[in-house]
């Protein structure tokens, strides 16, 4: 009988005859609890033994792969209290010396008979040719290699190809045992049953199931590695896709939402009164979100554009396209500062505008604005809770508080997310089924790869904001290393200061805790103001400071009577003041390429010049090659996809973003192609069965992957 994934997910890793009671124990740590556990742990690279040198053929100075048996091994100190292992090699051909400084566990891993490959250098040390701290991927004792050789399964002479698995020095359970466990998984585990239809299979040209496991831990050949990658990533990715377009059709089936009416009267004249005009892209993304609003199922809308892309505007016409049908709004920042901003800036861009009333002499009253965050006095909240159920408030802002709260809207028809990325999926979930369906708009500053996008809010249709507003100039940003770059930067942050003009100098991130931060953060400003700073106005912010001393300080620079402000990263969100200049990243190196990005968004709102510079000491591959992305570009949608590239999926969204630590091969941006080809998969599987009622096997596994949030979904 074939297997299902499934079924082999429920063995106990155990059954397996070469897992005894201690072998299962250390594999437990290493999270393998199952046979499906164990056929998912994907080797990390191959080596080909047909790839290697011959000790005999080598030569000094270049580097090569020796495949060899360990002869002896040796540890010792160095006279400077240096550990130094000493092993040697012999390949069949000669011996050789591998050597191995500060590295003292190699005693254990490579005792005499151990067969591994050595990759490294060939250099001279006293006149003899040597190996020093190679790396190495050990594939076993030579006897165990003798069982595992000859494999009557497939006929093959195992061990051309040799996969190597991540090994995990912890729990000290070598490659090579793995390898042995595996090839008995395989063999008892038969043949794998495989419930992706056959069309589909041949569309994208996909080996089955059967060949997918064989191949990715087994190889014949690099071409059966690579095709056996292939589909189990286009599995990875299907599973995913089956649940999110699953979900987004069942949205779409079983909510009603509002059919707004979107040409009236108040959405032309907010536009006409603006002292600009919207860009085209403002103008396609309203058309996408206006479709959205006017069809009767309720609006997902991922609304992505860079820092200063002019998001508010659209936000703003989304909610009084709700305010204008007699409905009312809600936009949700992050922070209260946020939402304080916003509240700002929407009541000074409606002013004057006007909604129908019975209740006065005119027939109109003005669009009322309110804001509510935590800062909102009891008494005061009483009252606005109390005109918001009355449907006199007609746009409310506040912070994501808000969701949780009890508050009664008369008639809530559109919510604005702002900042999407702190905020989860979960949240935007319970947002839904609270007997009103609003519209929804989610805003997202940080620009999120196209992919990605599809895997974080794969049910979220998209619009994006790639135009600027006319007049930017872009900020010019410098790296800048060691103290003479650093007295550059202040140069002209004293510079622009003495031209009435503000700045940012952003502290280093201090990990551990935000009260280790500030801490830092307020030695940092003391230090500044003593020394770079002295004689300029100089303003304390941080993350650990009371509520009403934040809004002081950011209403004292807004006013101009602070010339530079000392923060950390709390700037990073939404803060506005167009006559800032000037930002000064300290430590740069340190932050991430997103945050960054952010963070020199806080400059150049003025439509002037203005600098940003990175002061750093980048040691790593990856925080040069951060550096330089952000010299390079201002580019928000670039300089997403670089980060993704520089960190990875799981890095950049974190675990709570589902989904990217259930990728065990799938890897973005690489896989992009994958993700739309799956997409479409998902939609042609689900069209034919919508509940996947005729393939429970495809069902279970995005269950098992999803859990409980799928399984409404489908029919058992
Ligand atoms: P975002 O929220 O996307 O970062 P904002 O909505 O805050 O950007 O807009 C940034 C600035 O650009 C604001 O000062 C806004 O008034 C201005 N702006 C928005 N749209 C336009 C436009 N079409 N033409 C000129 N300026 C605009
Ligand atoms: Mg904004």
């Amino acid at each position: 009988m074939a297997r299902s994934l499934r079924f082999l997910a429920r063995q106990n890793i155990n059954v397996l005859r070469g897992c005894g009671a201690k072998l299962e124990a250390r594999l437990a740590e290493m999270d393998l609890r199952t046979v499906l556990d164990l056929l998912e742990h994907y080797p990390r690279r191959y080596v080909d033994r047909r790839k290697r040198a011959a000790i005999t053929e080598l030569t000094v100075g270049e580097e090569a792969t020796v495949i060899a048996e360990v002869k002896s091994v040796s540890a010792r100190r160095t006279r400077n209290r240096r550990a130094l292992v000493e092993v040697t090699v012999f390949d069949g051909t000669s011996y050789l010396k591998v050597t191995f400084f500060n590295q003292a566990w190699r005693e254990r891993q490579l005792p005499p008979g151990t067969e591994a490959a050595f990759f490294g250098k060939l250099d001279m040390y006293k006149g003899r040719p040597q190996m020093t701290n190679p790396a190495v991927d050990v594939f076993g004792p030579v006897s165990e290699l003798g069982a595992l050789g000859g494999d009557a399964r497939t006929g093959a002479k195992t061990g051309v190809i040799v996969p190597i698995y991540p090994q995990s020095g912890k729990a000290q359970v070598d490659t090579w045992q793995i390898q042995r466990l595996v090839a008995e998984a395989l063999e008892r585990a038969g043949e794998f049953s495989d419930p992706v239809p056959e069309v589909l299979l041949d569309r994208h040209d996909l080996v089955d199931r059967t060949a997918a496991y064989r191949g990715i831990h087994a190889p014949e050949s690099d071409d059966e590695w690579r095709a056996a990658t292939r589909r189990l990533v286009f599995d990875e990715f299907l599973r995913m896709q089956l649940g999110l377009v699953a979900r987004k059709r069942a949205l779409e089936r079983d909510s009603l939402g509002i059919q707004h009416v979107v040409d009236g009267s108040l959405v032309s004249a907010f536009h006409a009164a603006l002292p600009f005009d919207l860009t085209g892209a403002q103008r396609s993304a309203l058309d996408e979100i206006l479709r959205d609003m006017a069809a009767p199922a309720p609006t997902h809308r991922l609304l992505q554009g860079d820092v200063g892309s002019g998001k508010t505007v659209v936000a703003v016409t989304a909610l009084l396209v709700g305010v204008q049908g007699g409905h009312q709004g809600a936009l949700m920042a992050p922070t209260a500062v946020l939402a304080e901003q916003h509240h700002l800036t929407i009541s000074r861009m409606l002013d004057g505008l006007v909604v129908p009333s019975d209740g006065t002499l005119m027939g109109d009253r003005p669009v009322r604005v309110e804001l509510l965050t935590n800062r909102t006095t009891a008494a005061h909240r009483r009252q606005l809770e109390a005109d918001l159920a009355a449907g006199l408030v007609d746009i409310l802002i506040g912070t994501h508080a808000l969701l949780y709260g009890e508050l009664k809207f008369a008639s809530r028809g559109v919510v604005v997310i702002d900042e999407q990325h702190r905020f989860g999926v979960e949240q935007r979930a319970l947002l839904r089924g609270r007997g009103d369906e609003p519209d929804v708009l989610v805003m997202t500053a940080t620009p999120i790869p196209r992919t990605a996008a599809m895997l974080v809010y794969g049910d979220l249709d998209k619009s994006e904001l790639r135009e600027m507003p006319p007049g930017r100039i872009p900020i010019r940003t410098e790296l800048l290393v060691g103290e003479a770059g650093r007295s550059l930067a202040y140069d002209r942050l004293r510079e622009q200061v003495a031209a009435e003009h503000q700045g940012y100098v952003v502290c280093p991130l201090v990990e551990g805790s935000d009260k280790l931060e500030a801490k830092a953060a307020t030695e940092e400003f003391e230090r500044l103001s003593r020394v770079e700073l002295t004689g300029l106005r100089v303003g304390l912010l941080h993350g650990q400071m009371a509520a009403r001393d934040k809004e002081a300080i950011m209403n004292d620079f807004r006013a101009g009577g602070v010339d530079v402000l000392v923060a950390t990263t709390v700037i990073e969100v939404g803060v506005d003041v167009p006559n800032a200049t000037v930002m000064v990243i300290e430590d740069a190196d340190r932050f991430g390429l997103a945050q960054l990005h952010q963070l020199r968004g806080r400059v150049g709102r003025g439509g002037g010049d203005a600098w940003c510079f990175l002061v750093a000491n980048p040691v790593t591959p990856d925080a040069e090659a951060r550096m330089q992305a952000m010299v390079e570009s201002t580019d928000g949608f670039l300089l997403a996809e670089r980060d993704l590239e520089i960190r990875g999926a799981g890095e950049v969204f974190g675990d709570r973003q589902s989904g990217f630590s259930d990728l065990k091969l799938g890897r973005l941006p690489r896989d992009e192609a994958v993700v739309v080809e799956t997409r479409d998969a998902a939609a042609h599987i689900l069209d034919e069965d919508p509940d996947l009622s005729g393939r429970r096997e495809l069902a279970e596994e995005v269950e098992d992957l999803l859990g409980d949030a799928v399984e409404f979904l489908f029919k058992s």
